[in-house]
């Protein structure tokens, strides 16, 4: 017992000379008294706010305990990341409206739907949503929510009582629980007893890929309006469940800064953003301002950040009757740094967040009528624009790929948008749309600019800086058809119970089996044939058989010579097909119209073993998107092989190798690239995206002719120079191609354009054989989003994807990214035809 106080005692010693001591009063509102009975969060996590960088499970572990012993704070958990962590939701309010709270909500809802309600507005809660590090490793703000879930459970008299009586404040205290998890766990591991504010310290340089993403390297403050991620799907359904009037997110940025808050840059709102919107925005950045002078922060708002893409956190609200607020504090990243500023602490950073957290609530309860009453506004002027639209409808679908049409419906579904069924099969604009592959969306209904920003094509802008991509337009990133109709004749009845796909097999065979290469999940069924050891082949040339017509690529297997029996064949092939929710059909001939099932223009396709070369260097997201499309969509094993080793590894196994895009050099490449060169003369594919293009280029990997700007500055003065340069940046918009479908890169896809996403400025000389451009740039190209003059020049004609033969293998490249951010459906294929047909091209 004596050991172990001397020992705490020591321990304390120690702290107590390797940083002035934290205390949670650092961070508090002076001259208020806390309730003893709520757990201080050292109390329950071991170690002060700002001490330690906060565990994911030890923060909901706090949250919790704060639950069970506050009667203004209602837990609940809302499902898991891709690594098992709860996606927890606090609802903090007073134990009056506690007891309310269904009631309120259903209100709250009730102003948005009709504008009328039993409660005159006066007397209604308003909602906050108040989210926390999207960027695990941004961590200050989830570090913040400890200190300040304590104050809005402890905290009393009379000015919070009227505060939680005012409002219903939703927290989420963790936006990101696997990135903020593998953060604290950086952070801490690299701390010292002495505090070091050196800027070399490893503790502020992060192993790739870093705490940012989520498991699979994703962005997910992207990812608000695709919702395909596990966290956004939480997330997205507490939005709408309860329309907040405004959301706030926590987050940070480099070092040599200071504080920001919203509003961003004036001329970088997107459109469809209601004035008011900024005007309220400013107006509740007046209370940051006000907060942040009292403890004699710096901060800036209006600079640099914009409101243009709803994918984000901070701009969804925007087209749905809130107003989403960004913060970004100067990252300590973990405990102290040296910057310009002076020495910034992380006690400090999260005193600012807090800060903000509490005069954004103050806002909200001072300016609750008048954000009330702009939330009924914009639901009112909605009505009015949504019934006055003169396109009735959307109709959107794929004769071909019932399963992509499904997955944009179910956006749509996450995103509470109605849409019907087709009530037939219809022909409009010379595109056929079939019943169970389509969907009618009316436009007169609430969320109509939801739909609007999501559906819409837009090439002017008033600015030509973008902080993230300009143009998102769904149909085009699933490369679905789809057409806008000014009746409602072809709406079939709603959609209430939106059913999964089912897949099926049409008949037993002693013959053969015959599947098109078009639907969404064909890759995930051809790799799970060839991985039971059976042999399949693919079609290089159309055919008609038993009067149904088979593309190019359609996929055959033979009953005949496999490793299972007619019979187990046939039950093995109908749990492919619901599976990957196919049609397999059963044929008994193998003589048809066209080439015959036995012609040599049937080629044989191998089981692939895939490689994805990772590690610092690569761009995380890209790799991240690829490991992610392998895994959760494909079920298909895919080896990541960091650069680190890539050298020392046997590659003869492998028949595919995948190189992301990469944002710095490929470090030891001389090497690297000799080995890759030996492996694909050996038979490999070796796959890279965007600047990869000039990788395999220096190492004679394959020969490539690009196109360069001479654009020069005239009359651009030094102050002018970053937003000339910036203006030259394409920061993802979306392009149009034309397909040769004979190739094989573009089996599957039904029609001879394609919608492509490019957010990179490589640009690639098309082929003078007209046969090695199977997908070339049109001379309009442009569909949606902004490019600049020059570099528009520059895209035309020119070619998004190259394939060359290099001794027995393939080198294959795409400048453009087939996989962005889960939501690009639409060219995924590219990728799975590169690694199933590479052989054959
Ligand atoms: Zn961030």
């Amino acid at each position: 017992m004596k050991i172990t106080i001397t020992t705490l005692l020591l321990f304390f010693c120690l702290l107590g000379f390797a940083q002035d001591s934290i205390d949670l009063d650092y961070y508090l509102p002076q001259n208020i008294t806390y309730d003893d009975n709520i757990p201080k969060p050292a109390d329950i996590i071991g170690h002060e706010v700002g001490e330690w960088h906060v565990t994911h499970d030890k923060l909901m572990f706090y949250m919790q305990t704060l639950a069970e012993k506050s009667n203004r704070i209602s837990i609940e958990n809302r499902g898991s990341s891709f690594e098992g962590r709860p996606i927890l939701l606090l609802t903090i309010t007073s134990p009056k409206n506690h007891n309310n709270l269904e009631q309120i909500r259903a209100q709250h809802i009730a102003l948005t739907d009709n504008g009328n309600t039993a409660t005159p507005i006066e007397n209604m809660p308003i909602i906050v949503y108040q989210g926390f590090s999207i960027h695990g490793n941004e961590a200050s703000g989830a570090n913040a929510g400890l200190a300040y879930a304590y104050y809005l459970a402890a905290a009393q008299g009379p000015e919070i009582d009227e505060l939680l009586d005012n409002l219903v404040i939703l927290m989420d205290p963790s936006y990101n629980p696997d990135g903020l998890q593998r953060f604290a766990y950086w952070a801490n591991t690299n701390r010292s007893i002495n505090l070091n504010s050196d800027n070399n310290e490893r503790e502020y340089h992060e192993v790739w890929p870093g705490g940012r993403t989520n498991h699979y390297w994703f962005d997910m403050n992207r990812d608000w309006l695709p919702v395909q991620l596990p966290e956004s799907r939480a997330r997205i359904e507490t939005f709408h469940k309860w329309l907040p009037n405004i959301l706030t997110d926590h987050h940070e940025m480099v070092t040599n800064s200071t504080f920001f808050f919203q509003p961003g840059v004036p001329t970088r709102v997107h459109p469809l953003t209601p004035a008011m919107n900024q005007e309220l925005t400013a107006q509740i950045g007046s209370y940051h301002a006000k907060a942040l002078n009292k403890i004699g922060s710096l901060y800036y708002s209006e600079e640099r950040y914009d409101d243009y893409y709803y994918g984000k956190g901070s701009t969804f609200p925007d087209v749905n009757g809130g107003i989403g607020i960004l913060f970004e504090q100067a990252s300590s990243r973990g405990h102290i740094q040296e910057t310009e500023n002076g020495i910034l602490t992380f006690p400090f950073a999260i005193r600012n967040q807090f800060t903000t957290a509490l005069s954004t609530i103050e806002a909200a309860k001072n300016m609750r009528v008048k954000i009330l009453s702009y939330q009924q506004e914009f639901y009112r002027n909605m009505r009015t624009e949504a019934s006055k639209s003169r396109t009735k409808a959307i109709v959107f679908g794929d004769s071909k790929d019932a399963a992509k049409a499904w997955h944009l419906a179910e956006i749509l579904k996450r995103q509470k948008i109605n849409f019907h069924e087709l009530s037939a099969d219809v022909t409009l604009r010379s595109k056929s749309y079939k019943k169970g592959h389509s969907y009618v969306v009316p436009m007169n209904q609430k969320n109509h600019r939801l739909i609007k920003s999501m559906f819409e094509k837009r090439t002017t802008f008033t600015d030509s800086l973008f902080y993230d991509i300009s143009a998102w337009t769904f149909p085009l990133a699933f490369n679905v058809d789809y057409a806008e109709i000014e009746s409602l004749t072809n709406a079939g009845p709603q959609i209430t119970d939106f059913k999964p796909l089912t897949g099926s097999v049409s008949q037993q065979s002693g013959y053969a089996y015959l599947f098109e290469w078009h639907e969404y999940y064909t890759p995930r069924a051809l790799n799970q044939i060839l991985s039971k050891g059976l042999r399949a082949k693919v079609a290089k040339s159309p055919f008609t058989l038993e009067n149904k017509t088979y593309d190019y690529g359609t996929i055959m297997i033979p009953v005949q010579n496999q490793v299972l029996n007619s019979n187990d064949l046939h039950i093995f092939l109908k749990e492919v097909a619901e599976d990957s929710k196919i049609l397999i059909t059963g044929v008994n001939t193998g003589l048809s119209q066209g080439i015959d099932l036995g012609s040599n223009d049937f080629d044989p396709v191998k089981k692939q073993k895939v490689a994805l070369v990772v590690g610092s260097g690569i761009r995380p997201y890209d790799a991240g998107e690829i490991w992610h499309l392998f895994d959760t969509r494909y079920n298909m094993k895919i080896t990541k092989i960091d650069k680190e080793y890539l050298n020392s590894v046997d590659l003869s196994s492998y028949t595919d190798i995948i190189i992301p895009r990469s944002s710095g050099k490929i470090s030891n490449d001389k090497t690297v690239a000799k080995k890759l060169n030996d492996w694909v003369k050996a038979g490999g594919t070796l796959i890279g995206y965007g600047n990869m293009a000039n990788w395999f280029s220096k190492h004679e990997l394959m020969s490539l002719k690009f196109r360069k700007d001479t654009l020069e500055a005239r009359d651009i003065s030094f102050e002018q120079k970053s937003d000339f340069i910036g203006a030259q940046v394409t920061g993802g918009a979306i392009f149009e191609a034309e397909q040769d479908r004979s190739h094989p890169i573009n089996f599957g896809y039904k029609n001879d354009k394609v919608s492509l996403f490019r957010n990179t400025n490589v640009y690639i000389e098309p082929d003078k054989d007209s046969y090695n451009n199977p997908i070339q740039y049109t001379s309009q190209p442009l569909q949606s989003g902004y490019i600049s003059k020059e570099n528009l020049e520059l895209i035309k004609g020119s070619v998004p994807f190259k394939v060359q033969k290099l001794g027995k293998g393939r080198v294959v490249l795409f400048t453009d990214n087939t996989n962005f951010r889960a939501f690009w459906y639409g060219t995924n294929k590219f990728l799975m035809n590169a690694i199933f047909f590479g052989k054959i091209m």
